[in-house]
């Protein structure tokens, strides 16, 4: 079955024909490492991934890039506020180089432990700014851009189309802009596509138009088109991003080169936590790590964000990863059951599974229908070859099928360190956080480390 993916664009689903047969080259909005990537960021990555993995499982070879966004994100998304690296490095006292270089690395690490496969190339933004400075030229000699006191900007209304992504034309548009305090702009609307840097400004290159930095929506235009082509077949991201940063992407891009660049706009829903919005002042602004100190390994987060839809909303509660927790060891100890099974099962059968889990990844990756199915699947009488069959499905996936194994305490361990853990267990089912870091000091003072597993705990001598 053809892979159809919903386009923003058209807003209907379409079968996905690449530009180039057998190959697609898909654009994700990487992130702005200004800070730590929260489990709502996460979410953007894992659907890139699961995007990547079913075109994968379809046979077609992925060029996949993601940028990494280490200047010109301004705190507003649009030209208003303070650069988002800039703000961090006077609130850290560290350089923007170096905030960039830790964030970065904690990104890939985070990606890395949820089975995000590392994109082809993760090009930074301020190792591309000659390229950036070609367009924004490129768009001056060509009228639709013009020079203020503090920038270059984009005349919106030089691309009638302006809006054609999120369906909200210009006239709506000028009418919901708020007061402007960009006195220079010809329009309300316009966006900056560089900015000329105050002496002070940390973050600055020499530029036609002297000292300056670029505006993020240039950033992934010309990275986009730098790496993938003058054309392209998908471009992802959140759906934050529909109205501001893609809208205007495609009305620079479109405007440079004379031709539509993307042909298929996908973006994932919002991740909420408690049924509303992750907030600095709500203090629930989750990291991975945060779910890892309370025992979720990542694997269990994959899974999570796997059993909503990508075009769906889906509601982070910490109840929503005990559930998470408990179906996911379930799902091991099934594997486990027809991994250690010798009987066979019938091809038809087998074929059946198949079909359906293929048809539901290549309608609009509906992955929580895959899994459904795995279920379903799983409670066919024990077989290896439904393990071996499983194992396949986890190409796409990636929930470590293959990794499963029987969890047990393998070594002797005195009965008052198991007591404890015993204890822990139960601490951590009512969510006695404190309590069960209190026992796994104490645990820790005898000698042993504890670890949370998807079906209990594990403990080693340390
Ligand atoms: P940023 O680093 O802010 O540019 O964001 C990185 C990616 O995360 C973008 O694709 C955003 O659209 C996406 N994103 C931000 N917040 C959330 C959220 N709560 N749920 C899902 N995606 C998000
Ligand atoms: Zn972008």
């Amino acid at each position: 079955m053809q892979l159809r993916v919903y386009n923003t664009l058209t807003r209907k689903k379409e079968e996905l024909i690449p530009i180039k047969p057998g190959q697609v080259s898909m654009y994700t909005c990487g992130p702005t490492v200004y800070k730590l990537a929260t489990i709502g960021n996460l979410r953007a990555y894992v659907f890139m991934d699961e995007l990547r993995r079913v075109l994968e499982y379809d046979g077609m070879k992925v060029k996949s890039v993601m940028n990494i966004t280490d200047v010109g994100h301004l705190v507003s998304d649009g030209d208003d506020g303070e650069d988002k690296m800039e703000k961090s490095a006077h609130e850290t006292g560290k350089t923007p180089l170096e905030i960039a270089a830790t964030i970065t690395a904690q990104f890939m690490s985070d990606i890395d432990a949820l089975n995000i496969k590392r994109p082809t190339v993760c090009p930074k933004a301020t190792d591309n700014i000659p390229e950036m400075i070609e367009v924004v030229k490129a768009l001056l000699d060509k009228g639709y851009a013009y020079e203020t006191e503090d920038g270059i900007y984009f005349s919106v209304e030089k691309f009638p189309e302006y809006g054609k992504l999120s369906g909200v034309n210009l006239e709506e548009q000028r009418h919901g802009a708020r007061v402007e305090v960009n006195s220079f702009k010809r329009h309300p609307i316009d966006f900056a596509l560089w900015k000329k840097a105050a002496p002070n400004h940390l973050q600055q290159w020499d530029s036609p138009w002297g000292r300056s930095f670029p505006g993020w929506h240039i950033e992934c235009t010309a990275m986009g088109v730098k790496y993938l082509g003058e054309r392209f077949d998908i471009h992802t991201g959140g759906v934050d991003h529909i109205p501001i940063h893609h809208e205007n992407e495609i009305a620079q891009g479109e405007c440079w080169l004379g031709h539509r660049i993307v042909n298929y706009w996908m973006h994932n829903e919002f991740l909420l936590v408690d049924g509303g919005k992750m907030s600095k002042s709500l203090g629930n602004n989750y990291l991975l790590s945060d779910l890892q100190a309370k025992g979720y390994a990542p694997v269990i987060f994959r899974y999570f964000c796997l059993n909503v839809q990508y075009r769906q909303k889906i509601n982070f509660t910490w109840d929503a990863m005990d559930a998470a927790m408990t179906a996911y060891g379930k799902l091991c100890a099934q594997l486990i059951a027809h991994k250690n099974s010798p009987v066979k099962t019938d091809k038809a059968v087998l074929d059946d599974f198949t079909k359906k889990f293929e048809d539901a990844i290549n309608d609009d990756l509906n992955v929580p229908l895959a899994i459904g199915m795995l279920w379903t699947m799983l409670k066919l009488p024990k077989s290896r070859d439904i393990y071996d069959l499983a194992l396949k499905f986890d190409k796409v996936f990636a929930l470590d099928f293959d990794k499963v194994k029987e969890e047990k305490v393998e070594i002797e361990v005195p009965d008052d360190v198991v007591a404890l853990a015993e204890e822990r267990l139960v601490a951590r089912k009512a969510k006695n956080w404190a309590e069960s870091d209190r026992l796994r000091n104490e645990i820790a003072e005898r000698g042993y480390a504890i670890k949370d597993t998807a079906t209990g705990y594990e403990i080693t001598k340390k």
